[in-house]
């Protein structure tokens, strides 16, 4: 591993300050540390921002449940708020990793990351999310923009993830056996203004998928997303599924989770 300096702010403004495009910001770390460790990425300077408290905790409010940026996977997966608002994003959060993972890694760094394959950016997009940084609010359809890409500018600090509590809502994957990342996962959210199918796992970024969503919200039931035509054209095939077969599991599993709702 190269030198860095490292840094432990206690405030966003100065973790902002300190950060550059030859900086990381370290929450979880379980990405950065071992990214660092295997000589993928080498930074100038490594912030520690879990020492800045305004970033983590879980609130709900009326219609919306918002989560902070360091708050860890173990935390959502055990919280009573989230239990009883959503259901499905405590499950969510249950099923990611391991538990030295779930205890070490949190959502901001999760949706940050954008990896392909991670459990959060679906339940982002299903449930209407916004994303609060430290300059402005974004929404999850904006937010992902491709493999490993967020439009996240230098420097810029996600606080919290603001959710849509939805009436009905249920998330199935195929965890890798290895990693539990999504081979492919399915969220499904019912919520006043439509219904929503987001997914994983299946191409190089999570997504909404139109057809299932519209067929979803004029009717809400697993006969209709049978006569959705999901093409595999665009999706990931490698050693653990072809394309033809992720196609096949997003199908799957949205009437998994309509009929889990
Ligand atoms: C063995 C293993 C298994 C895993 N299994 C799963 C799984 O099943 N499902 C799943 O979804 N994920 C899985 N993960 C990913 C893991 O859960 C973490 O969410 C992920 O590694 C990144 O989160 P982190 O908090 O550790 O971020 P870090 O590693 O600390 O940071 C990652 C990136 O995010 C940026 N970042 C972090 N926080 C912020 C913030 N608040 N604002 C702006 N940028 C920020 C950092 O600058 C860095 O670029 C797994 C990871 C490992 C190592």
């Amino acid at each position: 591993m190269k030198t860095f300096n490292y840094h432990s702010p206690k405030e966003t403004k100065e973790a902002t300050k300190l950060a550059s495009s030859n900086s990381v910001f370290l929450a979880g770390g379980m990405t950065t540390i071992p990214s660092m460790k295997l000589g993928l990425a080498s930074y100038k300077d490594v912030i520690n921002i879990k020492g800045i408290k305004k970033l983590s905790g879980i609130k709900v409010s009326g219609k919306t449940l918002k989560i902070g940026a360091t708050t860890k996977h173990a935390e959502v997966a055990q919280s009573k708020e989230v239990k009883k608002s959503i259901p499905s994003l405590a499950a969510l959060a249950e099923g990611i990793g391991d538990p030295q993972v779930r205890n070490r890694g949190t959502i901001g760094g999760s949706i940050a990351n954008n990896d392909p394959a991670a459990d959060y950016p679906s339940a982002c997009i299903a449930l209407n999310a916004t994303i609060h940084t430290d300059r402005r609010k974004i929404d999850a359809d904006k937010f992902f923009r491709g493999m490993f890409e967020t439009c996240l500018k230098t420097g810029e600090i996600i606080e919290s993830i603001e959710f849509e509590i939805p009436a009905k809502s249920n998330y199935q994957k195929f965890p890798n056996p290895a990693s539990r990342y999504a081979i492919v996962g399915v969220y499904v959210a019912k919520h006043k203004g439509g219904v929503n199918v987001a997914v994983t796992g299946a191409k190089s970024c999570a997504y909404n998928d139109k057809d299932l969503s519209s067929a979803l919200t004029k009717n809400f039931s697993s006969s209709a997303v049978q006569n959705v035509r999901v093409s595999p054209s665009g999706m990931n095939s490698d050693i653990h599924a072809s394309a033809e077969y992720r196609a096949n599991m997003v199908k799957v599993f949205a009437k998994k989770a309509v009929e889990a709702c």
